[in-house]
């Protein structure tokens, strides 16, 4: 019965390599079970700290009893004016959107991008949105993290999105000069930072001009990079732009 052999050797070689390469999950460091599609267990994504709902309609902030009250939406403020609408899907940092992250980023996990992407494409925007939108163009790392990483996060969420959305990634924007890292910036230093540090790529102009955008990146903290692309998208004939990120920071309001 060669079917029932090729089975049970399929199972021994799956066994094997368990043994030998055994996965665990980005978010916990506990072993992955077979059950366990991509890097990250059941459990971390059950405790991934989503944004709650209700949310802006523009920004996808979620709108706290103050809020809805009255006054001002604190994440607004963070997107340029010319910016249709913004969302994320959990709040960053925590110990397993973090630990997440930091699998697709440093450790070159790039399997869980896929898990990250899946329940960003699933998020909820304006019908507006969803009707116009045209390509996704990812927010470029500096040349020289690129080629020490060898791939750009916001790139590969990018392009599991865009198989679920059925659009295009589109290189779109690419860096200028080298910035300094952003981590330790205050808000105003982040914007002097990244102002002027994006171009449109020429070749790419004629897929993009009168388009709705959708900027991706991993995480959302000031918006001085993102708003930063979006300017030069925008400059060059770019009709809207939206953002869509794995992660947000929370802004004082939140506290
Ligand atoms: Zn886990
Ligand atoms: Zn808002």
């Amino acid at each position: 019965m060669p079917t029932r052999w090729g089975a049970r050797w399929r199972q021994a070689r799956t066994m094997l390599d368990q043994f030998c390469f055994p996965r665990v999950c980005a978010g916990c460091d506990a072993l992955l079970t077979d059950r366990d599609r991509g890097l990250v267990c059941g459990p971390c994504w059950a405790r991934l700290p989503r944004l709650p709902v209700p949310q802006c309609a523009r920004c996808g902030h979620p709108r706290s009893a103050t809020a809805r009250a009255g006054t001002t939406c604190p994440g607004c403020p963070l997107l340029a004016p010319y910016v249709r609408a913004a969302r994320s899907l959990c709040w960053v940092p925590h110990p397993v959107s973090s630990g997440i992250l930091a699998a697709l980023k440093y450790d070159g996990w790039l399997g869980v991008a896929d898990g990250m992407g899946e329940r960003m494409a699933r998020l909820s925007w304006p019908p507006d949105v969803i009707a116009e939108r045209a390509a996704l163009v990812p927010v470029p790392l500096a040349a020289t993290k690129q080629r020490e990483r060898g791939f750009n996060q916001a790139e590969r969420l990018a392009s599991t999105v865009a198989a679920r959305w059925g659009i295009p990634v589109v290189t779109g924007v690419t860096r200028t000069r080298v910035t300094e890292t952003q981590t330790r910036l205050t808000p105003g230093e982040r914007l002097a930072n990244v102002r002027r540090a994006f171009a449109v790529v020429p070749a790419d102009l004629p897929r993009l001009a009168g388009q709705h955008v959708i900027l991706v990146d991993d995480v959302l903290t000031t918006g001085a990079t993102l708003n930063a692309c979006a300017g030069a998208l925008f400059a060059v004939g770019v009709r809207t732009v939206s953002y869509l990120t794995f992660g947000r920071a929370r802004t004082a309001a939140d506290h």
